[in-house]
Parts: C-alpha cells; structure tokens; sequence
C-alpha cells in the first residue's frame, strides 16, 4: 500500500493535469473535488479541493451526520499566492496543504479498545471505543 502522500501526489497532479484547478482560467467557482485515503483504515477519509472565489479551499469530510459528510475546511490558499509561482511551485504548495491536512486529520483518529480499529472522533461511543463496538455493548446492558 502506497503511504498517503504519494496516493496524494498522484492524485493532484493528474487532477491538475485534467482540471487546471491551480489556475484561473477555469471557472472558479463550484467545484470540488474529492480524494480518499486507502488502507488506512476500514472507512477511508476523506479529503477535498474546492475552487473558491478566493483561492483554494482544502479540508476533510466530517462524517458527524452519517450518512451526510460535512465539509470541514482547513486551509485557504488564495489566488493571488498562486498566480505569482510556477507550475511546480504551485503544485508543490498545494501538494504541501493536502498533506498538512492529512497529517492533522489522522491525529484526530482514536483506536477502538475493543476491536483496534481506528476511528474518526465524531464516528465514536466514548473516547475509547468505536460506535460499532459502543452500540452493542450499551444495549446489552438493559
Ligand atoms: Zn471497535
């Protein structure tokens, strides 16, 4: 399994080569795109671009509403920051963002003390324990 910067890397550049999203050329608005991480863990995260007005927009998905994933945004590179640098550079840059955000990202993930399994924050039953091994256990119970 390929570490997540180099799946990052691979993606960006082929989505820069595809969509020119670190130019204005396009149409800056409305869209997003979306990268998700593999072997990981057992519900990949996910990841996001977003062409704004203002710049580039990179976060992560939130699955806190399962099953609606709400966007939660990181970082804001602006236009003018890109304008001013190479392709490269550019790619780079945005390369750098989308890893920043990975980092932080996986950070938030606990590991179940049940099953082992990792766990984004709001996919949890307590600080310790994932919801599919918190929901069971709670019934039981009663
Ligand atoms: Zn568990």
């Amino acid at each position: 399994m390929k570490s997540s910067k180099a799946q990052a890397a691979r993606w960006l550049s082929r989505l820069i080569q595809r969509e020119q999203i670190d130019t204005l050329d396009q149409p800056a608005e409305g869209n997003v795109f979306l990268f998700t991480i593999e072997g990981f863990c057992e519900r990949n995260p996910t990841f996001f671009i977003c062409r704004k007005t203002e710049g580039l927009g990179i976060g992560y998905h939130s699955s806190a509403k399962d099953p609606v994933a709400v966007p939660v945004e990181r970082h804001l590179i602006e236009w003018h920051v890109l304008e001013s640098a190479t392709a490269q550079e550019r790619q780079e840059r945005i390369l750098n963002t989308l890893v920043a955000t990975i980092r932080a990202r996986k950070k938030q993930y606990r590991t179940c003390q049940y099953c082992s399994g990792k766990y984004a924050p709001e996919q949890g039953s307590g600080q310790k324990t994932c919801y599919s091994c918190g929901a069971p256990r709670s019934s039981a119970a009663f």
